[in-house]
């Protein structure tokens, strides 16, 4: 089968690779439908994941058909079309059972990462009975792509752990496919004020497009325009969803008193924590890998048409071409670019 695979050069490339094979009962072998680019594909090609090795074959996202299944899978059967979570589920040990499946002891972020992921023909999903989703009727399957990663990500990592709250204010600090889909899920908890913040000029566009309320450009006057648009007083919750210091340090700075810091970005480098200005705030700084935990109910809100994402599909390409996907997500805002959606 053809892969995407993850070489020393800081670029993919595609190979030949032999098909997965079931390597445990709970296994299933799904082939690959859709998949998709993730910014976390990015950082690792950046050499920001110490944990991921060259040889890999990367993605975490994807929709299939299930080809086989172990003897012990019980909830899905050989035919049927399933969306891949990016979080390996067993469902039974301790950080399963407390709600963590991004840290289970047997799972965990393992696709495109430490086993063989999504941009391939074919991809081996351990657990497959707490990894996989099935298909719903009310949507596309290239939204329901969404809903491997992006979408509960931000929903958990962002709109969740942020504690918005009805009447609040919130800042977005990021306009990728993940603070894109923070902007239409914490609508969901009717903020009064959602202020997108990027430099790319295009995703404030679609920010507002999607229900932002305001945008402001990052740069040098970013605190003073959100101060102004807050009565000097800073907003309720931050998400961080740039994943550089830089933006890091927006966030401690527009964070109001007992405000929410929520970061989800990918950080490849140390940030510096400004307690000497914050101690006293009553704040919270929450940090988190996404359990995977809300994507039956987003399938659910997805299905209904409560939530739309359509818009953030932009680009899509045949697997042939998945290079040039990757050329163009990673200039995203000369081609503005949010999200690709790549068919087999
Ligand atoms: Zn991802
Ligand atoms: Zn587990």
């Amino acid at each position: 089968m053809k892969a995407l695979v993850f070489t020393d050069k800081g670029r993919p490339t595609v190979e030949e690779r032999p098909r997965p094979t079931m390597l445990a009962a709970t296994d299933a072998i799904v082939k690959l439908v859709k998949t998709t680019i993730c910014g976390t594909d990015l950082h690792i090609l950046n050499g920001d994941v110490a944990t991921c090795s060259t040889g890999r074959i990367l993605g975490h996202e994807g929709t299939g058909i299930v080809e086989a299944i172990g003897a012990n899978v019980t909830r899905f059967q050989v035919g049927d079309r399933v969306i891949i979570s990016c979080i390996t589920s067993c469902s039974s040990c301790e950080f399963c059972c407390r709600g963590l499946a991004s840290h289970c002891t047997e799972g965990g972020w393992l696709l495109g990462h430490t086993i063989d992921g999504t941009q391939a023909e074919y991809v081996r999903t351990p657990h497959a009975d707490g990894s996989l989703h099935h298909l719903v009727k009310g949507a596309s399957e290239d939204v329901q792509v969404m809903c491997s990663d992006v979408l509960p990500t931000a929903f958990e990592c962002g709109v969740l752990s942020g504690c918005i709250k009805p009447g609040s204010s919130v800042a977005i600090i990021g306009g990728g496919p993940v603070g894109l889909c923070v902007t239409i899920t914490a609508q969901l908890y009717s903020p009064l004020k959602l202020i997108m913040i990027t430099r790319d000029t295009n995703r404030l566009k679609i920010a507002k497009d999607l229900g932002a309320t305001h945008r402001v450009s990052f740069g040098p006057n970013a605190v003073k325009e959100v101060m102004e648009l807050t009565g000097g007083r800073g907003v309720d919750t931050v998400i961080e969803a740039a994943g550089v210091p830089g933006t890091f340090d927006l966030c401690q700075e527009i964070v109001a008193v007992g405000g929410t810091i929520a970061n989800l970005g990918v950080h490849g480098c140390k940030v510096d924590l400004h307690l000497d200005k914050l101690w006293h705030k009553n704040i919270i700084i929450a940090t988190s890998l996404v359990n995977t935990s809300s994507t039956g109910m987003l399938l659910k809100l997805i299905d209904s048409g409560k939530i739309k994402t359509d818009a953030l599909l932009t680009h899509r390409f045949n697997f042939a071409e998945i290079l040039d996907a990757y050329s163009t997500f990673g200039a995203a805002a000369q081609h503005n670019a949010v999200k690709m959606v790549i068919n087999f």
